[in-house]
């Protein structure tokens, strides 16, 4: 098949080049975004693969399927970007890539845990500069503590793990709870439950309307005075300036995001040598006790390799049966 791929960067080219064995599928990389204003870049595809900011509402897709596009595959698990509804309606197949690696995100999770707790990112500045005392870099055991995990899905289950090996008692919140996770002992509470009682709070929710600013002002208020809280999820889960009066009161004690509302203007690029115009993502990056990383949490060989491996192979099942390996449907909105 024809497949215009956007959003590219030099590491997709490599892997999904690796994948497509004997140049099945003929793949047209572009570094553009798709957007309104893009779509006519697919002209002659017959499919286009996207990324998590790339932007795939009703406009586009009226403009990808006027121009002959019969499916949208994503690098990711995540589908909020996609106008499912509108897809249906224009005939046009979505499919994703559903488990490429949860340890892969999972484990930059709890590493952003440790990095908040134990202020793993201002020791290492403060080294280096000869700086070596203590002062401010007190942490606490994880051992005895317990973590909120929201959205026990095959992401969070697996944070919920690690943190069990390391003797933290899991709390979870999800309207679909999950076998394994009970049966491992975590705690299904409703969530202001879930706030009130953790030292650490981790959203691995997907974003939907229902999900969309979760935790919110109400939210943070209901949360333990100093707890942590990370979201590798999708950044609309939080209110973002909701968060920042949380740290500026003390509120929350830090914050570790891989994720953030805006990021479409930001991330995966090098934004070094300009000047950053989103005032509020600019002051996150003011607070010492807040870690962001620019979406990366997916970011392993491993994780790289199944998602280039799954991509191509919802591509060959749709040209030879008609329906991707992983569709995902308007009915996964109820
Ligand atoms: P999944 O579908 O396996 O699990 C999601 C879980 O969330 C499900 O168990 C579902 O029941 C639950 N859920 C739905 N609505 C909820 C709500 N209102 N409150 C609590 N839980 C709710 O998905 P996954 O593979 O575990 O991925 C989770 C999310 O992580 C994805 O949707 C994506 O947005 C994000 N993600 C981020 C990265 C990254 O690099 N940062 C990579 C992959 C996925």
């Amino acid at each position: 098949m024809h497949v215009a791929v956007y959003s590219t960067q030099p590491y997709d080219r490599r892997f999904l080049d690796a994948a497509n064995t004997a140049g099945r599928h003929r793949l047209r990389y572009l570094e553009l975004k798709l957007e309104a204003s893009t779509a006519v870049t697919a002209a002659g595809a017959q499919a286009v693969c996207v990324f998590v900011n790339d932007r795939v509402d009703a406009e586009v897709l009226t403009r990808l399927a006027s121009q002959g596009v019969r499916l949208v595959v994503l690098r990711c698990a995540g589908f909020n970007n996609v106008d499912l509804a509108a897809a249906d309606r224009l005939g046009v197949s979505v499919a994703r890539v559903p488990d490429y690696s949860p340890h892969a995100i999972a484990e930059h999770t709890v590493a952003l845990m440790l990095a908040l707790n134990r202020k793993t990112h201002r020791a290492y500045a403060r080294v280096r500069e000869g700086n070596f005392s203590l002062e401010g870099l007190l942490g606490f055991d994880m051992h005895g503590r317990s973590a909120g995990v929201v959205g026990t899905g095959k992401i969070g289950a697996c944070v919920a793990r690690i943190l069990q090996g390391f003797g933290c008692s899991v709390l979870a919140f999800d309207p679909r709870p999950d076998q394994a996770c009970l049966g491992a002992g975590v705690r299904y509470v409703p969530l202001p439950e879930l706030l009130a009682a953790s030292d650490i709070v981790t959203l691995h929710c997907p974003l939907t309307p229902q999900t969309r600013h979760l935790i919110d002002a109400a939210a943070i208020a209901r949360m333990r005075r100093g707890a942590m809280l990370i979201n590798t999820s999708r950044g609309a889960v939080i209110d973002t300036r909701a968060v920042i009066e949380g740290l500026k009161s003390g509120g929350i004690g830090s914050l570790g995001l891989d994720v953030y509302e805006e990021e479409a203007d930001l991330f995966f690029r090098d934004l070094s040598a300009q000047v950053i115009q989103d005032d509020v993502f600019a002051r996150l990056l003011t607070f010492p006790n807040v870690v962001v990383t620019a979406h990366q949490a997916f970011f392993t060989e491993d994780a790289l390799t199944a998602i280039a491996e799954t991509t191509i192979r919802n591509l060959s099942a749709f040209e030879t049966g008609g329906r991707p390996l992983h569709p995902v449907s308007v009915e996964r909105l109820a």
